[in-house]
């Protein structure tokens, strides 16, 4: 598949995915983060409530103790005992010397001081700085700090999870009672002691109350968010495997499309690298279908290419694949072990595809390329079963067709013909070449006919065989006998005025020209401009303008006669002759086919029906000319059986105009 088809698939499909994941991830950041503060600030809120008031307290009442050593130690163990009576965050005093052995406690509560030794927070401690202990309400040490770190959130969050505070959650209710205490020591070295204050700090349930209203919250909004971008993101998803199917399905058949067979077909070839299996690629055209459309109507037709479909798929292999590619033509890549098989394979699907219409006989031509190691380029290799199966043709016949590099070739040239034309037309390298009718009888010229030479200014000279069949299927032939015709009159109206005697000159008139009705007028009109005698323009038609509109080449021969011009009948004997056409159309010339006097196992078979054919001619009151005359047996031959004339390399060859003027100047 090419890169900007590729590339305008994944823009199509993937248009709304990302800014959406983005976007829920970003909803997810910001929500984590606003939950992560909202819970520090409600922990925050209760250390700068429970924290920073008894700090500040505890430093006052161990300031108390800076003289306790030197005497008064009555009065100060009074003084403290008040200040544990006024001040609601002190609510006992404890004091140990440096052994940590008890010195004085307000109610003999100390922290457990094996504990503390274990902790050994002691020594790090300088003069008035404060270090914590937290204990649970059974005295039980849960953390000790140094005073460096401070006491923080996740401290405090522990210590409620360990005293079994999530349960607590349950009691609505009682928010004015403390769902846990804490018991936290504040410990001050003062004078050589260590002045341990405690303060039972009372956890509050309505504390816990706005963690978790901050919790939830956050939990449900991120949930309603989440669930939102979900569902959002599958309906995404949902549209996205929409697209992709719109994308890569076929309106006609419902089945796979084109894409699609180019998708699947590449990753199959590369899949082959090994070429384990040899792969053909089909163009499967269905014969006359627009013929089918106009007889039984478009929806008929688009009935046929679904059952062909149908038909095709359920043959297909794992494999393989199939597609409706466009009209009534199908790609197919199978796979093959030898060529007999494939073709055998291939008649098995015509048959089968022809019952899909019982009791009408159709036909289909089929394009093949056989694949070659490492060829994976489907389009270009089912382009070239295209260009096999155009080789093909119209024909009412199942045919299937190989490609090969001539064709391509061929397909080359057509395309270069196709693009010289109209240049070519306008720079007159398209050249008259005369080429004499010599009269049996007498030997002299008896007419000529104008064929036409292409001067190519790259590629020389180029004969009619090469491009006339190009202009015949793309129509351009209808503008090139225009011109030859008119070239004709114009070389006979000189020639008349340079007083010569004038031979009828014929020129070519394709079979194409005899869809217009007024072609004898269109023709009239051509020679009159130059004032021509039309008794000395003569027409060459091939019999098979018969097979196109009748009416219109009986027509346009009568109008042709009844206004002077001679008509012949071009090629007669080759192709589809009959002598029907001879009973119907009323024409001046027969020209006998080359055919005929070619081959030396036919000649005595072919001589014997040229001499009942000048017979039966020169009863319908027809001249005779024989084509392609080389020998000089074949001239005494013509001569004997009163041939009128003869045209062929025995006598010349197609000429310029101006040589056959100079070699034919009487
Ligand atoms: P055609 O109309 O049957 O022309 C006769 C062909 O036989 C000419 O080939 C001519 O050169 C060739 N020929 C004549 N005598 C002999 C001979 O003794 N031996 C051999 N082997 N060939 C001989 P040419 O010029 O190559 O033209 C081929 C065909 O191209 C013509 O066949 C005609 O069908 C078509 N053609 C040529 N010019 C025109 C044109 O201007 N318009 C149309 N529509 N077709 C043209
Ligand atoms: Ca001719
Ligand atoms: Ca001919």
């Amino acid at each position: 598949m090419s890169r900007s088809k590729e590339k305008r698939i994944k823009k199509f499909r993937k248009k709304h995915i990302w800014p959406s994941i983005v976007g829920l991830i970003l909803i997810l950041l910001i929500f984590i983060l606003v939950m992560v503060l909202a819970f520090d600030l409600a922990v925050a809120d209760i250390l700068q409530r429970k924290w920073m008031d008894s700090s500040s307290k505890s430093v006052t009442v161990s300031d108390l103790f800076e003289d306790y050593n030197a005497g008064t130690k009555d009065e100060i163990e009074q003084k403290v005992l008040t200040y544990i009576e006024a001040l609601e965050v002190v609510d006992a005093v404890s004091v140990v010397d440096a052994d940590r052995k008890p010195v004085w406690s307000s109610s003999g509560e100390y922290p457990v001081m094996d504990e503390l030794i274990k902790w050994d927070i002691m020594p790090q401690l300088s003069e008035k700085e404060i270090g914590i202990i937290i204990a649970d309400e059974g005295g039980q040490i849960f953390t000790v700090d140094n005073g460096e770190i401070g006491i923080n959130e996740d401290v405090i969050i522990e210590f409620l999870m360990a005293s079994g505070v999530e349960e607590d959650i349950e009691y609505m209710g009682y928010d004015d009672m403390p769902t846990a205490r804490m018991k936290l020591w504040l410990v001050i070295p003062v004078n050589g002691l260590e002045v341990l204050v405690l303060n039972n700090v009372p956890v509050y349930y309505t504390d816990l109350l706005m963690m978790g209203v901050c919790i939830i919250l956050c939990s449900i909004l991120i949930a309603v968010f989440v669930i939102y971008y979900v569902i959002s993101m599958i309906s995404m998803f949902r549209s996205m495997h929409k697209t992709t199917k719109i994308i890569y399905t076929d309106m006609v058949t419902g089945g796979d499309n084109w894409l699609m067979f180019i998708k699947k077909g590449t990753s199959l070839l590369k899949k082959n690298k090994k070429a384990r299996c040899n792969y053909a690629v089909l163009h499967l055209k269905m014969r006359k279908y627009r013929s089918f459309c106009t007889c039984f109507g478009v929806n008929k037709g688009q009935e046929l290419i679904e059952k062909f479909y149908a038909t095709l798929k359920n043959e297909i292999q794992r494999n393989e694949v199939t597609a409706h590619h466009e009209n009534a033509a199908f790609g197919l890549l199978l796979e093959y072990t030898d060529a007999a098989q494939l073709e055998e394979r291939i008649r098995k699907i015509e048959s089968m595809l022809s019952e899909a219409l019982p009791g009408i006989k159709t036909y289909f031509g089929v394009g093949v390329y056989l694949i070659g190691q490492g060829e994976n380029d489907i389009e270009q290799l089912y382009n070239n079963a295209m260009i096999a199966c155009e080789m093909l043709g119209e024909e009412s016949e199942n045919k299937i067709a190989y490609f090969d590099v001539e064709m391509n070739n061929r397909k080359l040239w057509e395309r270069k013909v196709e693009d010289d034309m109209d240049r070519a037309l306008a720079n007159r390298e398209f050249q008259v070449y005369l080429q004499p009718k010599i009269s049996t009888s007498e030997e002299v010229l008896g007419g000529a006919e104008a064929l036409v030479r292409w001067i190519h200014p790259t590629e020389g000279f180029i004969p009619p065989n090469r491009f006339i069949p190009i202009f015949e299927k793309n129509g351009f032939i209808l503008k090139l006998d225009d011109y030859m015709l008119e070239e004709i009159a114009k070389v006979q109206a000189e020639w008349l005025a340079q007083g010569r005697k004038l031979v009828p000159i014929s020129v070519n008139v394709s079979r194409a020209h005899f869809t217009r009705e007024d072609l004898a007028e269109h023709i009239c009109a051509i020679v009159d401009k130059y004032n021509v005698p039309h008794d000395v323009i003569e027409l060459e038609l091939t019999e098979s303008a018969f097979f196109d509109d009748k009416k219109v080449l009986l027509n346009t021969v009568q109008k042709l006669r009844a206004s002077g011009f001679r008509v012949s009948m071009d090629d007669f004997g080759a192709g589809y002759s009959s002598l029907n056409s001879l009973k119907e159309l009323q024409i001046d010339v027969l020209k006998i086919d080359a055919d005929f006097f070619r081959g030396a196992d036919v000649e005595e078979r072919g001589l014997l029906i040229v001499s009942e054919v000048i017979d039966l001619a020169k009863k319908l009151n027809m001249k005779i000319v024989a084509e392609g005359i080389e020998s000089k047996d074949q001239v005494e031959f013509l001569t004997a059986q009163e041939c009128d004339l003869i045209q062929g390399y025995f006598y010349a060859k197609p000429m310029p105009v101006a040589e056959f003027a100079e070699k034919y100047s009487e």
